[in-house]
């Protein structure tokens, strides 16, 4: 069943460093209307040159920001996606953002195009208002947690150089990101913002349905087929269905995208205005020993405080709304969250949502972005693990030139070419 869905409006642990990351502008509410394709407004038709027909799989972050620069420069874009938009990792992330974590490694430069990126965009739609957009100081802190069960008997004084909520038994604060280096968004906010502005003002169509399989014919990509048989005509495809991209046969037997499971709670105090931004990156020793966990907290400006951590390698179900938390998993979050703050505690702040997802991996931790070999108009880009929410934008920006150029100049993709995985095989 394909629906063509139209939205009117629009919001980790890191490799070698640490994963995570928003009070109070309003945050305007995420609509959604069904009407028919024929009614939606397309970029003006040039009968010598009609615009690209690109087809976009996957309605996470990474293929609405593709989408979103792609029909922003003129083609004429179909957006597939199979559940729903940011149903999975990209509408259960921190969305924290920090300009220079990767530094030194591959996805140096795609990470500083992504922060800029953020910020032009943040600038150009509104997005502190529209999703949450803003520059964060982030400190790391190391906690080892109280065996007491009541939040009176915990020390509820914050030390030195800790905001003032922060009253839990907090140590050893450092700040590792400033206002100028790290900021947040609220990712699937920031995701159907995007998607909203694509529709609304560059013609994008959306719809829902479950790609299939790519049809192939002479080494290139003509169509994608969708369960129950319906087919899309292609002058391009990209493949964007984060950790379900292997899945794909065409894909599969190329490269392995695995799905690491990570949790998240996302809690709304009962006086917002104290908590201030901060993003927090703990190192946190369990009351009974064992190893330390890191889980991340993230004060959002909507007033909500989202905790994430808990993350296992597991087996991804076939549907994004499929993932269930394990309860043993938020559990231990929520006691995370009361030994960071008496504001977090039961009580003193409503839970609004217990949740699990899946970070798409690749077994050399990079990204996989570009051409698909053998298959001339296919494109791929996945693999984004901890850091999908920041290089989402510089992701789309390239994709899109590369499908309509023949090249990127946002950033140089050559390190993510799906092509370093079939070395030496013959296609
Ligand atoms: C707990 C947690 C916290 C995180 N925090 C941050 C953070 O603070 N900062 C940061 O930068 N990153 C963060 N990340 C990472 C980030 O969320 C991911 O890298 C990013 O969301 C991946 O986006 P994606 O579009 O590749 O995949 P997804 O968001 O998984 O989207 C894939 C989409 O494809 C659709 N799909 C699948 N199969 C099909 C099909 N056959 N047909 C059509 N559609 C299909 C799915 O339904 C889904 O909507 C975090 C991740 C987790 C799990």
């Amino acid at each position: 069943m394909q629906t063509i869905i139209t939205p009117l409006l629009p919001h980790l642990t890191l490799p070698g460093k640490p994963l995570t990351r928003v009070r109070q502008p309003k945050l305007n509410p995420i609509e959604f209307s069904i009407r028919c394709s024929s009614s939606i407004s397309s970029p003006p038709m040039d009968a010598q040159n009609p615009p690209k027909r690109v087809v976009v799989c996957g309605g996470g972050v990474i293929g609405v920001c593709t989408a979103y620069f792609l029909s922003k420069s003129g083609a004429a874009v179909t957006l597939v996606e199979k559940s729903s938009i940011a149903c999975g990792a990209s509408g259960k992330a921190g969305g924290f953002l920090a300009l220079d974590w990767c530094d030194g490694g591959p996805v140096s430069s795609l990470a500083r195009a992504s922060f800029d990126l953020h910020r032009s965009l943040a600038q150009e739609l509104n997005g502190a208002d529209l999703y949450g957009y803003r520059p964060v100081t982030t400190l790391s802190l190391s906690i080892t947690e109280t065996t007491s069960s009541s939040s009176a008997q915990l020390n509820r004084k914050s030390g030195p150089n800790v905001p003032s909520w922060v009253d839990g038994p907090a140590k050893g604060p450092r700040t590792i990101g400033t206002t100028e280096t790290t900021a947040q968004v609220h990712p699937q906010l920031f995701t159907k913002t995007l998607l909203s502005k694509a529709v609304e003002e560059y013609g994008l169509e959306v719809v829902i349905g479950k790609l299939e399989k790519v049809e192939v014919a002479e080494g290139e990509a003509k169509a994608v087929v969708l369960e129950g048989g319906g087919e899309i005509e292609a002058d391009a495809v990209v493949l964007a269905l984060g950790p379900w991209t292997g899945k794909l046969s065409l894909l599969g037997l190329m490269f392995r995208i695995s799905g690491l499971k990570a949790h998240s709670i996302v809690l709304e105090p009962k006086d917002p205005d104290a908590i201030t931004p901060h993003a927090l990156f703990l190192s946190y020793y369990p009351a009974q020993g064992g190893k330390p966990m890191d889980p991340e907290v993230y004060p959002r400006p909507t007033g909500e405080v989202y905790i994430c951590g808990m993350s296992a390698e597991e087996e991804v179900p076939d549907d994004a709304e499929q993932v269930i938390p394990v309860p043993e998993s938020i559990r231990v979050l929520k006691t995370v969250a009361k030994n960071v703050s008496s504001h977090l505690v039961k009580g003193e702040a409503n839970v609004k949502a217990e949740q699990a997802c899946f970070l798409p991996c690749t077994d050399d931790s990079l990204p996989v972005i570009g051409e698909v070999p053998g298959v001339k108009g296919c494109y791929v880009a996945t693999g984004h693990s901890c850091w999908g929410i920041l290089n989402g934008p510089a992701t789309g920006a390239a994709v899109s030139e590369l499908v309509l150029d023949g090249h990127a100049s946002v950033v140089d993709l050559s390190r993510f070419s799906p092509a370093r995985f079939s070395r030496g095989r013959k296609w």
